[in-house]
């Protein structure tokens, strides 16, 4: 099977600039101006934007949570995932306290297969560093699993200390792993969140309350300092207050490698929507929680300077009877937001569209820059021969209203629900095949693939 796509602009990392691109099989043959060829297919892309498929290095499909589950599993959360633009997701596979790290990916390998539409990785998320963690992780690496989730929050469930968090990056310096970090205080948020609910205070919005920027911040210095004394890079996910956006510029200030990431949720909603009566506000409690507008500002501003690396999603949804669990207790509250199927237009509608940044800016944080954090390159993220042909065919003035009713996600609310964006996938390619077009899900349940991703070597490519 043989496609052009024909006089798009195609954003590659040289730059935006009109060219056709062959497609062979599963793979980008060439990109050229023009190319001229017997095909099987044609695209006339005139006016779009030909684009490498989102990497979204966030999500959690199938995730056990207390006595419920994520409402999207890898079936429902891939197919959203292609109709959005993304054409790549790396999920967290949690391991079970005393129990091998290893047993954590084959579970997760388990649930992801047959069901999976686009390809998919793993991370591991460590929560009992036993004796034999090193070991372990080198283990999982020989395996393409080269990423590492800790938490400095959750204290008993999935927090490890500083020693353990210490090991985990003292091991990736050696291995070419990466650490990633969830960066909350979890002993002071454990001590407020129980104080407001003594105080009687349960409403949602104490949810917020209860988890300070403060609290973000002194965790995100912490393990940067961490990363620092072991000479290894570090990774923090979900990155929402101003607080941790400037550890992390500072610690890049002095030639830490750190590395942070955040969500179109706290680019664009902020922590008033928690206050709101029932469950409405419980709709928008995730951890860190959405936070005010000079932390939205001051994330805009990392994402165009270039002191955040990524966009991702931290997709992990849940429906409004799920969410009740909270209701007079917002400690009790599933956390997490559908998401993985608006990261594109969302951002960039807010990005592009509103001259935040450049086009080339908006795929280095959607696929060029997860690509290469997260051993995927140049496999992914970039269209250039020999590249799997994950490609978007952008429309960059198609005009979408963002609802739950026609969104391919599970939960039944968006946290976006209303809001028209513009710009839009029209065609998504993955490995060379339609999953999307004509607006709806063309792809199969099933042709995803595990991809085995290639540990470091050497400073991360920049
Ligand atoms: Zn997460």
């Amino acid at each position: 099977m043989r496609t052009l796509i024909r006089h798009g602009t195609v954003v590659t990392p040289a730059g935006a600039e009109r060219a056709d691109v062959l497609i062979e099989g599963a793979h980008v043959a060439r990109v050229a101006d023009p190319i001229d060829v017997e095909v099987d297919r044609t695209i006339d892309a005139t006016g779009r934007y030909v684009l490498p498929g989102g990497i979204d290095v966030h999500t959690h499909f199938d995730m056990p949570y207390g006595d419920t589950v994520t409402a999207d599993d890898f079936e429902s959360g891939t197919v959203a995932a292609a109709c959005g633009g993304t054409t790549c997701v790396i999920d967290f596979a949690t391991q079970t306290r005393r129990r091998p790290l290893r047993e954590a990916l084959d579970a997760w390998l388990a649930k992801a297969d047959g069901k999976a539409a686009i390809d998919y990785g793993f991370h591991v998320a460590v929560c009992d560093a036993g004796p034999d963690l090193e070991t372990e992780m080198d283990a999982l690496l020989a395996e393409g699993v080269t990423s590492f989730k800790v938490f400095t929050a959750y204290p008993g469930r999935l927090m490890l200390d500083d020693g353990a968090i210490f090991r985990a990056l003292r091991r990736t310096r050696e291995n070419g792993g990466t650490v990633m970090v969830h960066a909350e205080n979890g002993g002071a948020i454990d001590v407020l969140s129980r104080a407001a609910l003594a105080e009687g205070r349960t409403a949602p919005i104490e949810h917020a309350r209860t988890r300070p920027p403060l609290a973000e911040g002194e965790a995100t210095h912490r393990v940067v300092a961490l990363a620092e004394l072991a000479g290894a890079p570090v990774y923090v996910v979900h990155v929402s207050a101003a607080e941790a956006v400037e550890e992390i510029a500072r610690a890049r200030d002095r030639g830490v490698e750190a590395f942070g990431e955040t969500c179109p949720h706290y680019l664009l909603l902020t922590d008033h929507l928690l206050d709101q009566p029932g469950l409405e506000g419980a709709k928008y409690v995730c951890s860190p929680p959405l936070r005010d507008r000079r932390s939205q500002e001051r994330l805009w501003r990392a994402l165009a300077a270039g002191e955040l690396d990524v966009v991702a999603t931290d997709h992990c949804s849940f429906r409004t009877d799920q969410k009740a669990a909270g209701k007079d207790d917002f400690t009790r509250i599933p956390g997490g937001l559908p998401g993985v199927e608006t990261r594109m237009s969302l951002l960039f509608d807010a990005g592009v569209r509103h001259r935040r940044f450049g086009i080339e800016r908006f795929v280095a944080l959607t696929a060029e820059r997860p690509a290469k954090l997260f051993g995927l390159w140049p496999r992914k993220g970039a269209i250039a021969p020999g590249a799997d042909a994950d490609v978007l065919v952008w429309d960059p003035d198609r005009e979408i209203t963002l609802s739950a009713a026609t969104l391919h996600m599970r939960a039944d609310y968006s946290p976006f629900e209303g809001r028209v964006v513009m710009g839009a996938p029209e065609i998504v390619l993955a490995r060379g095949r339609p999953v999307y077009e004509g607006g709806r899900f063309v792809g199969r349940v099933g042709a995803g693939s595990f991809v085995r991703r290639a540990p470091r070597t050497g400073a991360v490519p920049t």
